[in-house]
């Protein structure tokens, strides 16, 4: 069993399934344990979730960013949640379509009893925007224990990479270890992901 652990495929996250869409986190109901992943539209957000569950087509990638409003919610087991909140920082929609995203995450963040970890998706290559700061910054406030995904490293050249990496953990004010640089298109770095996810949602 220790030996099975130990091989690279364990770590991914097998047989993930949909289990359902919300507008309202009031709907859920009750999990034994989740995760949700949050971040600004088009940061990678559902190809990120996509390759943590080994699944093209899992998240829909959305063409249109902020397209989607709504709360998906994928099960690895019976009960053990991956939950996909909507992007925030789209520039298009009215004033009124912004409020209701704010309550509706805030909602949701702060009334899920078994939420383990929330995976904040930042861009590398960009770097922390403000709204990622305001996030990061509001999670702390809130003691919402959050972890960083500095997705598309495959655009930061390797001489590069390390200073990237410090000054986003810097910024969102974590810890190196709570930091998981990534890459969805290129598969580096969703092993050790999908493998802290899986210890979250188990335990
Ligand atoms: P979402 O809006 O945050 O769900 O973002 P998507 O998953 O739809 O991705 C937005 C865009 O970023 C798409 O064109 C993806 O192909 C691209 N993208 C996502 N992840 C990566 C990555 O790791 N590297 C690169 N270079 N592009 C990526």
């Amino acid at each position: 069993m220790l030996i099975l652990q130990l091989g690279g495929e364990m770590a991914k996250l097998n047989n993930v399934k949909y289990y359902k869409t919300v507008v309202d986190s009031s709907e859920l109901g009750e999990s034994c344990a989740e995760v949700a992943f949050v971040g600004r539209s088009n940061v990678g957000k559902s190809s990120v979730l996509n390759a943590v569950c080994g699944e093209k087509k899992l998240a829909y990638i959305s063409q249109v960013p902020g397209k989607t409003r709504s709360i998906n919610v994928f099960a690895a087991s019976h009960g053990r949640w991956i939950v996909d909140l909507p992007g925030y920082g789209f520039a298009v929609g009215p004033e009124e379509e912004r409020i209701k995203w704010r309550e509706m995450i805030e909602t949701y963040l702060l009334g899920r009893e078994n939420l383990k970890m929330v995976f904040m998706i930042v861009d590398a290559n960009v770097g922390p925007t403000k709204l990622d700061r305001q996030m990061a910054m509001w999670l702390q406030a809130n003691c919402v224990p959050y972890s960083v995904v500095a997705n598309k490293i495959d655009k930061i050249s390797s001489l590069l990479l390390k200073e990237r990496l410090q000054f986003a953990a810097n910024e969102l004010q974590i810890a190196q270890e709570k930091l998981f640089p990534v890459s969805a298109t290129k598969g580096k770095g969703i092993k050790e992901l999908a493998a802290e996810v899986r210890a979250q949602i188990n335990s």
